[in-house]
């Protein structure tokens, strides 16, 4: 049909639904934890839950609720300005559910609670530790809202026992009004990033690009570029998939050609770890990555 963008070949791969990832749901049922790993319907989840060739089984668990208070033109979570209160027994929980999985490496993600006082901050603290507490092998990293800016709010995630701090700017500066919510912007995502790296030096610190939203090249190498300046460790690049025909479009379907090139430029760059490809998330195999690359 006219003005349909064809899905090319290396975009398509099979939901998975072998009998391992099976069994994982039925436990995430009962433990009433929610994926972004399910909710995204990530193509990644049979390799990422499996472990890949490195034994590193890891997913992504989402937090603090499933209603955002933003609206990001790229998103599929729900979104409502005055979202149900926290669960307060949520930090336990979620320590208990995943002790009891016995993951490698988790990240913890959440929607963004502008409706809180603390945008949820002591929240994610919380959880972190008491992970750490009950699970003291588990690799975590937190994925985390911009707290607005604000540094009293950033530092007690950076300082509450997490190996991976992840903060997304999810694309270049000129496209930020037009993907991300008007509440959300470029320099104050890097300002989180920065804070971070001062906050707890050791840290690793790691962001996101989505490419196909109609950036340049010259505002990618901008946005790598700007990623190092403020101290960050880790960078990802992934192409934009559009979730519903009522989200943003996608402006272009970047070659695999495209984003090898881009991993190369990220090591020049002198990140620890540059990973891009179609197919690559903020999460993609963050634990085998953390494995074979860091504790070697
Ligand atoms: Fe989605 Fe995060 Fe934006 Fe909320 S802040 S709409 S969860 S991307
Ligand atoms: Fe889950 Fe991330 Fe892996 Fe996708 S890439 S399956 S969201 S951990």
């Amino acid at each position: 049909k006219a003005g349909v963008v064809r899905l090319p070949r290396w975009l398509k791969t099979d939901i998975p639904t072998g009998s391992s990832v099976g069994a994982i749901r039925k436990t995430l049922r009962e433990l009433k934890l929610h994926t972004v790993c399910e909710e995204a319907r990530c193509p990644n989840m049979g390799e990422c839950w499996g472990g890949g060739k490195h034994g590193t089984a890891t997913a992504t668990i989402m937090i603090m609720g499933d209603t955002c208070t933003r609206g990001c033109r790229f998103c599929s979570v729900k979104t409502s300005r005055s979202p149900p209160p926290l669960d307060a027994a949520e930090p336990a929980n979620v320590a208990t559910a995943l002790a009891a999985w016995g993951l490698d490496y988790v990240v913890l993600t959440s929607v963004d609670r502008d409706d809180l006082a603390d945008f949820g901050s002591a929240h994610f603290a919380a959880t972190v530790r008491e992970i750490r507490a009950r699970a003291p092998q588990m690799m975590i990293e937190c994925l985390t809202p911009d707290f607005q800016g604000r540094a009293e709010l950033i530092e007690p995630v950076a300082q509450s026992g997490l190996d991976v701090y992840a903060h997304n700017i999810e694309t270049v500066e000129s496209l930020q009004g037009a993907v991300r919510d008007y509440r959300a912007n470029y320099k104050q995502s890097l300002f989180v990033l920065e804070h971070v790296k001062k906050s707890k030096p050791t840290l690793l610190t790691k962001s996101s690009i989505m490419l196909g939203v109609g950036e340049t090249d010259a505002e990618v190498l901008q946005a790598m570029r700007d990623l190092r300046a403020a101290g960050v460790d880790i960078v990802t690049l992934g192409q934009y998939m559009r979730p519903t025909k009522r989200h943003m479009k996608v402006h272009e379907y970047v070659t695999p050609e495209k984003f090898k090139h881009w991993e190369q430029v990220g090591n020049e760059l002198g990140f620890v770890y540059a990973a891009s490809g179609p197919l690559v998330r903020s999460s993609y195999k963050a634990g085998e990555f953390f494995i074979s690359e860091i504790l070697r």
